[in-house]
């Protein structure tokens, strides 16, 4: 068992444990939002399937417009339109025209279309005050061709991409099972939030934040509850829990006689590692119990979420092919004091704020106590403070974003 390890190694060994899904399902589109693609995806058709137009117009010949001017327009003959899905279904002449609206097919025999906006109608005359030019012509294929491939197996499924998907003709997309994490909170004193508060008790955070984590990565959490300090007791409680694919308990990962997911691997499993150079999230745990991965996470809230985000979340990603990376890392420049730890990196919690020119400044989120869960919500990122050093304001640091939606200063620019 390695104990004491740096981030990188213990990010190294958890990936190295986490095995892709083989399993598939065929999801419908409006389902597969957060999904992951389990293959290569084809278009089904031509998009445009034929060359249409980008404007409410008229579909001519070039040729019969290029001299066409305000002065001296070109006067040609209305022979019909063209709406969207009802193709005109003739070919047009020297001389005529047909009325289209953006989407619209654009006729056999035209090869330009001139905007409504340089016409005028009469009667089934039509005159135009300007060269028709075929820049607004979309081609058959513009966007993506019959056959191409698109969409790409480990991608995740945004909402652009599942238009493309629908647009590729398919109504349903074969993703990756989700991997099934288990969470189980561990303590005599934890007490599931709705419930009165003994004293000395603490209502279940964990549970609900660590979940919400999973879910984020495209997982599928499963709350198997809380879990006295009794080993046979949580035995019993993970006999019934089915398969997982990953297991996460919270609490019970330290020095004390209580930590007893410690005793859990020891005595029917393996212990990968156990404790990481990190602050907080110190005391975490990796191994498996029989054939299940277990991530112990400590019982501290930060340090619950911040541990399964750096290595939980990667794991998932892994099991899944996600071909995105699990986190990005920014500059920022610290603007407050931020408190480094010996010998170990310290994640402190920081507020972001995007000054346009500056960059990134980060603030404290507030009291950084590992049992503060409060800057869990304040903040945005968890700027890294490398061992042995604190950060002064005016430092430069990295800062790796938990809540991306902070990015980037609100809104559009003033002059939109
Ligand atoms: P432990 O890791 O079990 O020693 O717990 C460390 C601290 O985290 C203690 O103050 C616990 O009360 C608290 N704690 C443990 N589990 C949870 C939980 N599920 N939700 C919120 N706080 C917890
Ligand atoms: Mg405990």
């Amino acid at each position: 068992m390695k104990t004491e390890i740096p981030v990188h190694e213990a990010l190294a060994i958890v990936r190295k444990h986490a095995r892709p899904i083989a399993e598939k399902e065929r999801v419908p589109l409006a389902r597969a939002l957060g999904r992951v693609l389990a293959e290569d995806l084809p278009a089904l058709c031509d998009h445009p399937d034929l060359a249409n137009t980008a404007v409410d117009g008229f579909a001519v010949r070039a040729e019969d417009t290029k001299e066409a001017s305000r002065e001296k327009p070109a006067v040609l003959r209305l022979v019909g339109e063209s709406p969207a899905g009802r193709p005109f279904e003739g070919a047009l002449g020297p001389g005529e025209a047909v009325a289209v609206y953006t989407g619209s097919p654009l006729p056999k025999g035209a090869d330009a279309v001139v905007a409504v906006e340089e016409t005028r109608r009469e009667g089934d005359r039509v005159l135009v005050f300007r060269p028709a030019s075929p820049k607004d012509i979309r081609p058959k294929g513009d966007d993506f061709k019959k056959g191409e491939v698109l969409l790409f197996r480990g991608d995740l499924l945004t909402p652009g991409r599942i238009g493309l998907a629908a647009a590729m003709g398919h109504a349903e997309v074969p993703v990756v099972r989700r991997p099934r994490v288990g969470i189980l909170s561990t303590g005599d004193e934890v007490v599931a939030p709705g419930e009165p508060l003994p004293e000395g008790g603490v209502y279940d955070s964990n549970s609900y934040s660590v979940a919400a984590l999973v879910a984020e990565a495209g997982g599928e959490p499963v709350i198997l509850g809380r879990a006295k300090d009794d080993l046979s007791e949580l035995k019993r409680q993970l006999a019934a829990a089915g398969a997982l694919d990953l297991l996460l308990t919270s609490g019970g990962v330290s020095m004390g006689e209580y930590d007893l997911v410690r005793r859990l691997l020891e005595e029917e499993g393996e212990i990968y590692f156990w404790k990481i150079l990190q602050r907080p999230g110190h005391p975490p745990i990796f191994g498996r119990y029989q054939d299940t991965l277990v991530l112990g996470l400590p019982g501290n809230p930060v340090s619950a979420m911040v541990v399964f985000f750096l290595y939980g979340r990667p794991m998932l990603f892994a099991m899944l092919g996600r071909t995105d990376p699990p986190y990005r890392r920014i500059r920022v420049r610290a603007e407050d004091f931020f408190k480094g730890a010996k010998g170990k990196v310290a994640f402190r919690r920081a507020a972001l704020e995007y000054r346009p020119g500056a960059g990134f400044v980060a603030k404290s989120a507030g009291n950084q106590s590992s049992g503060a869960i409060r800057t869990m919500a304040t903040g945005h990122a968890l700027v890294a403070v490398p061992p042995d050093r604190n950060l002064n304001p005016g430092d430069e640091a990295l800062a790796i974003p938990f809540d991306p939606e902070a990015l980037g200063a609100p809104g559009l620019p003033e002059e939109f």
